[in-house]
C-alpha cells in the first residue's frame, strides 16, 4: 500500500477516539500518535534503501512481521487490564490497532508473513502482475490502487466533517 496508510490510520484513530472521548488536547496527541503508528512499520524502508541496498523485500523485515508485534501487544493488554488505566488502554489500543491495520492493508497487494515463524509462506490478497518497467506503475495502475483512493477520499470527508462539527479541536492552541 502506497498512500492510504496515513488516511486509514486517521479513520481508525478517530473512530477509537469517538468511542472513548479523551478531551481535545489529549485527543490531538493520541491522534498524532495513531498517525505515527499507522506508518511505523514502513520506517524499515530507511534500512531497505540506505543499508540493505534493496537486497531484501522490506515486508520480510521484523517491523512487518505480525509475530514481532503480538508479544508487546499482549503484554500491553495485560498491563492495561491490571492497571485499569483508561488513557493507557486507549493509547495502547490506538498504537497496536494502527500497526496491525498497516499489516492488514499491506496484505492487499503485498506479501506479509502472517504465520511466521510457524509457517514460511507469505500471504497476499491480490497478486499484482509486473506489466510495466517501473515497479511503481504496476501498483498505481492496478485496480487495488482504487481502494487506496477510496480510503483517502473517506478520510478527507471525515476530516472535513469533523472540522464543521467541532471547530474547537485543533484550533484552541492557535
Ligand atoms: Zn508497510
Amino acid at each position: 500500500m502506497f498512500i492510504a496508510h496515513l488516511p486509514a490510520g486517521y479513520l481508525l484513530t478517530r473512530r477509537l477516539l469517538d468511542r472513548a472521548p479523551a478531551g481535545d488536547a489529549l485527543s490531538r496527541r493520541i491522534l498524532a500518535f495513531g498517525l505515527f503508528a499507522s506508518v511505523l512499520p514502513d520506517f524499515d524502508l530507511l534500512y531497505f534503501y540506505l543499508i540493505d541496498n534493496r537486497q531484501t523485500l522490506h515486508h520480510l523485515y521484523w517491523p512487518h512481521l505480525p509475530a514481532f508485534w503480538i508479544v508487546p501487544a499482549a503484554l500491553s493488554l495485560l498491563i492495561c487490564a491490571k492497571t485499569k488505566n483508561g488513557t493507557l488502554t486507549l493509547v495502547s489500543l490506538v498504537f497496536y490497532a494502527n500497526v496491525f491495520l498497516h499489516l492488514v492493508l499491506d496484505t492487499v497487494a503485498g506479501r506479509v508473513l502472517w504465520l511466521y515463524p510457524f509457517h514460511p509462506d507469505s500471504f497476499v490478497l491480490v497478486d499484482v502482475p509486473a506489466r510495466y518497467g517501473w515497479w511503481v506503475w504496476n501498483f498505481v495502475l492496478h485496480w487495488t490502487f482504487g481502494l487506496e483512493l477510496l480510503i483517502c477520499a473517506w478520510a478527507v470527508a471525515i476530516f472535513a466533517r469533523s472540522k464543521r462539527k467541532r471547530p474547537a479541536i485543533g484550533q484552541s492552541a492557535n
